[in-house]
């Protein structure tokens, strides 16, 4: 990612943080920072292992409720895992995931198809639709036996 792109993203996270009057740290920055420039899908231990590097006296309690805050206000999303540990995505657009069952790596694609998907007749009586997530489960081109 470009440093331009970064410092806007950081700049729009700021602006968020302030509207939900969060205070502004060089920890959460660092945090915010860590995570956008991350395409895994961290844990809380990997954003903390990584902040560690800038910051060495930060607990892992504060890194996991930094986390917990920023999805509260919406600037991560906490992404679909099943089993293990918590997943963080900076990318709160609509998107969708494939999810390596062997590895854990998630992979994010975009499909112009999923956008148009339709809500079952039953649900969308009952139920308010925000956003759509295509998970896609399978094994990714590293895990997958080769022919
Ligand atoms: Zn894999
Ligand atoms: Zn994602």
């Amino acid at each position: 990612m470009q440093n331009t792109v970064i410092d806007q993203r950081v700049q729009l996270f700021i602006e968020t943080c302030r509207r939900h009057h969060l205070k502004i740290t060089p920890q959460r920055v660092a945090i915010y920072r860590v995570l956008i420039q991350s395409k895994q899908h961290p844990t809380a231990d990997r954003v903390f292992r990584a902040v560690k590097k800038e910051f060495p006296n930060i607990s892992f309690d504060t890194v996991n409720r930094t986390l917990l805050t920023f999805a509260g206000i919406g600037v991560v999303d906490v992404v679909e895992t099943f089993g293990g540990p918590k997943r963080f995505d900076p990318d709160i657009t609509d998107h969708h995931h494939l999810h390596c069952m062997a590895c854990g790596r998630i992979i994010d694609f975009a499909y112009e198809g999923y956008a148009r998907l339709e809500v079952p007749k039953t649900i969308a009586s009952t139920f308010k639709v925000i956003s759509r997530r295509v998970v896609l489960k399978g094994l990714c081109d590293a895990c997958s036996p080769k022919q």
